[in-house]
């Protein structure tokens, strides 16, 4: 009885909890393969039905969030500043990581032979499970345009195609008017309602997910501890520049610009920064954002479903900053001297991957083959950084929905 009256980030903060114990309980008793044959599939489910509901969501609610905007003016408004605010902060954070990297190195550790030594080893190896296909800048603005309906949504990766098409349908209510849309526009508002609700269910199931989740992810990084220490440098660059972001960076610009209680919006993010963190999926914690920040932070729901689906994939300065991290990091161990113009192209290239990139775990490795192959640096030195990526995707997609929550209050304010 008592349980029930828990809320909900508290379970789901016990699940993450018991879900680590559990891990290590099962690793240290040899029994590792319980978890992932038959906890882990939990997890597995969760993240699988919070996709499910991801295509639906950004749809529905991009289409309703713009309709709703019956003057374009407003409209336009709205676009232009939370676009605006998106670049601004995700160029500050693709800067930050540039900057923290080049003043740390943590990858000037290997002397030239030695970084000699490690390219030819990776390249010998193909322990690289990423597909490295050379791929121009625009390719990825043309591949925003869908050329089928049902193809741009049968693939959860490809959200900007979605909204392309919701921006477009949204965008032709508006101009023809309420009298000839009515019916679909009750439609479309039918809808949001069932998938919110189905949602609702979905997070009651949230701190079982969670805990299947955590506990899978301590067995399958168990052997990686020697991995673990020979990247702490460039681990800890990463860990220290994303607290920045998600803990310095948004506070205070909110202080400085809003007349928001700093502690207060920090409470009501922390449940979503769980989740983000448990799941690392912007995606799939859109849904949970969209629901708290109007009920905690009383966001409206124009702002809400306008901003946040968006910036669910458009707006990840947790992996820009991070990606930035990476090439030059790589760059580093392999001893390549950037050029002035080249560190331009790596930033403005971030940027665009960070854009393109899709909010499901690990997506950002892939989008960093093409910063890395645009300015010459091997892309097999991903290898290097894939044994401890997922604990920083977790905290990247932290940061990356804080940010998210973060320009809805800016844009939302009164
Ligand atoms: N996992 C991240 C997210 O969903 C994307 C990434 O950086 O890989 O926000």
């Amino acid at each position: 009885m008592k349980k029930n009256k828990l809320p909900l980030f508290v379970k789901i903060l016990i699940g993450m909890i018991a879900g680590v114990l559990v891990g290590f309980i099962f690793l240290s008793t040899e029994n590792a393969s319980i978890v992932t044959n038959w906890i882990k599939p939990w997890g597995t489910i969760f993240i699988r039905l919070l996709k499910l509901i991801a295509i639906p969501l950004v749809f529905v609610s991009l289409v309703k969030g713009i309709s709703a905007m019956t003057d374009l003016k407003r409209l336009s408004t709205l676009g232009l500043k939370t676009i605006s605010l998106y670049l601004a902060t995700t160029f500050f954070a693709v800067m930050l990581g540039m900057g923290a990297v080049s003043l740390v190195k943590p990858g000037n550790v290997f002397s030239k032979s030695e970084s000699e030594f490690y390219k030819q080893k990776l390249s010998s190896e193909s322990t690289l499970n990423v597909p490295v296909q050379e791929r121009q800048p625009m390719d990825y603005i043309v591949e925003m345009v869908p050329d089928n309906l049902f193809s741009a949504a049968g693939d959860n990766s490809n959200m900007l195609q979605i909204i392309f098409v919701a921006l477009l349908v949204g965008v032709a209510i508006v101009v023809l008017g309420a009298e000839k849309t009515s019916a679909f526009v009750l439609v479309i508002n039918a809808t949001e309602a069932i998938v919110l609700k189905i949602i609702d269910f979905i997070m009651q199931f949230a701190p079982v997910g969670v805990f299947a989740l955590l506990a899978a992810l301590v067995v399958d990084f168990s052997g990686d501890s020697a991995m673990f220490s020979a990247l702490g440098m460039y681990a800890t660059t990463v860990v220290v520049c994303l607290l920045f972001l998600a803990f310095v960076f948004y506070p205070v610009l909110l202080k400085i610009f809003t007349k928001n209680n700093i502690g207060n919006y920090l409470k009501a993010i922390f449940p979503i920064q769980l989740l983000a963190f448990s799941t690392s999926s912007s995606s799939a914690t859109l849904p949970f954002t969209m629901e708290q920040v109007q009920q905690k932070l009383g966001i409206s729901e124009e702002t809400a479903s306008f901003v946040l689906p968006l910036g669910a994939t458009v707006n990840m300065d947790g992996t820009s900053c991070y990606q930035a991290i990476v090439v030059l990091f790589i760059a580093q161990i392999f001893g390549i001297e950037l050029t002035i113009a080249q560190y331009m192209t790596v930033l403005f290239l971030t940027v665009l991957a960070s854009i393109g990139t899709a909010g499901v775990p690990g997506a950002s490795v892939v989008m960093t083959v093409m910063v890395m192959s645009s300015v010459g640096i091997p892309v097999e030195g991903l290898a290097l950084i894939l044994g401890i990526d997922r604990p920083l995707d977790m905290l990247r997609t932290v940061v990356n929905v804080t940010g998210d929550t973060f320009v809805a209050t800016l844009v939302d304010k009164k």
